[in-house]
């Protein structure tokens, strides 16, 4: 297939290059241009506008930071919206608002246009592996042209609905819920540490009993190793996505309690640490705030 791909950070560029590598003829954009450079060596084209990745392309794939740089990318002068002709699909794989999909959605319907929301679960080593987990939501045919392109990105996707926006509600209802996890796992590990039990045998003992899950197999030894930085999912995007869910939460009268005290985690966790911190850092936080 002839496909755009904007945006190029931890996660466009994994994806993108298992596009190369799955043959389609990829042309990249992305803000800071030298990012799309190992993408050129591999066989991909370098646009020098998003209006100029999205030319000529029957499908459109966007994966960037949040809500302003969507807006961005698709209403610049050069943008996306005008750069992609009629009947094209544009498939955002971005964590952003419902609220900002469901305007996309109808900015693209009124050019004749075609969207998708698919946003992922997984984190950069998943996305280079293709074994990402995809939530796609939008109309029955849209979900049809995309779907050859699911199995070179990755392992699994889950239709949620015929609306664009019901896949992000769903991935931050997700995000939510790692952070969640990671919340008690700080919690636990921390307690267990100052009463005299390795955090590492407390996790041996859950994840071989009661919480054998990714989530738990994957964040427990990255706390455990305070492996924090280099970020796999930045603390700024994670704070991003718990506005998000809080935002999401008001409009339908939801109250969250457990996320004001993530929230706040992350907030403390990037004062005291700094924006370059991946968000499972709150667990040194709660760490730092037991005296240890
Ligand atoms: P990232 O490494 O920070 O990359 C962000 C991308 O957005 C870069 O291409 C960046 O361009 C671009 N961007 C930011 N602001 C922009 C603007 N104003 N105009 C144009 N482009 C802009 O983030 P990531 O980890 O790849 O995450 C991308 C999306 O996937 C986010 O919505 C995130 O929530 C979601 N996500 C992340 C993970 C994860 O574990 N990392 C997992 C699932 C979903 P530059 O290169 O020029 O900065």
């Amino acid at each position: 297939m002839k496909i755009g791909f904007i945006g190029l950070g931890n996660m466009g560029a994994a994806i993108a290059a298992n596009l190369v590598r799955a043959q389609h003829e990829v042309t990249v954009w992305n803000r800071s241009a030298t990012k799309a450079k190992p993408l050129v060596e591999a066989g991909a084209a370098l646009a020098p506008t998003p209006q100029a990745a999205a030319s000529g392309r029957e499908i459109v794939l966007s994966m960037l930071a949040d809500d302003a740089a969507l807006r961005g990318v698709l209403a610049s002068e050069h943008g996306l919206l005008s750069g992609l002709h009629g009947g094209a699909l544009h498939i955002s794989m971005s964590t952003i608002s419902p609220a900002l999909a469901d305007e996309v959605a109808s900015n693209h319907a009124a050019r004749g246009q075609r969207f998708l929301c698919a946003p992922v679960f997984g984190r950069p080593e998943a996305a280079k592996a293709a074994k990402l987990f995809i939530v796609a939501a939008g109309d029955e045919a849209d979900l049809a042209t995309a779907a050859p392109l699911w199995h070179s990105i990755g392992q699994r996707v889950f239709t949620v609905g015929n609306k664009p926006s019901q896949a992000n509600l769903v991935k931050l209802c997700g995000n939510f819920m790692i952070l969640a996890a990671i919340e008690m796992m700080g919690e636990a590990m921390t307690l267990a540490e100052k009463s005299g039990v390795a955090k590492a045998k407390l996790l041996e003992v859950l994840t071989g009993t009661l919480f054998d899950a990714p989530v738990f197999r994957t964040y427990g030894p990255i706390i455990i190793e305070e492996r924090f930085r280099p970020a796999g999912f930045a603390a700024p995007l994670g704070l991003k996505d718990m506005r998000l869910v809080g935002d999401a939460a008001e409009a339908r009268r939801v109250p969250m309690p457990l996320l004001s005290v993530l929230r706040e985690h992350l907030l403390q966790t990037i004062a005291c640490e700094g924006e370059d911190i991946d968000w499972s850092g709150i667990a040194k936080t709660i760490a730092v705030n037991a005296g240890l």
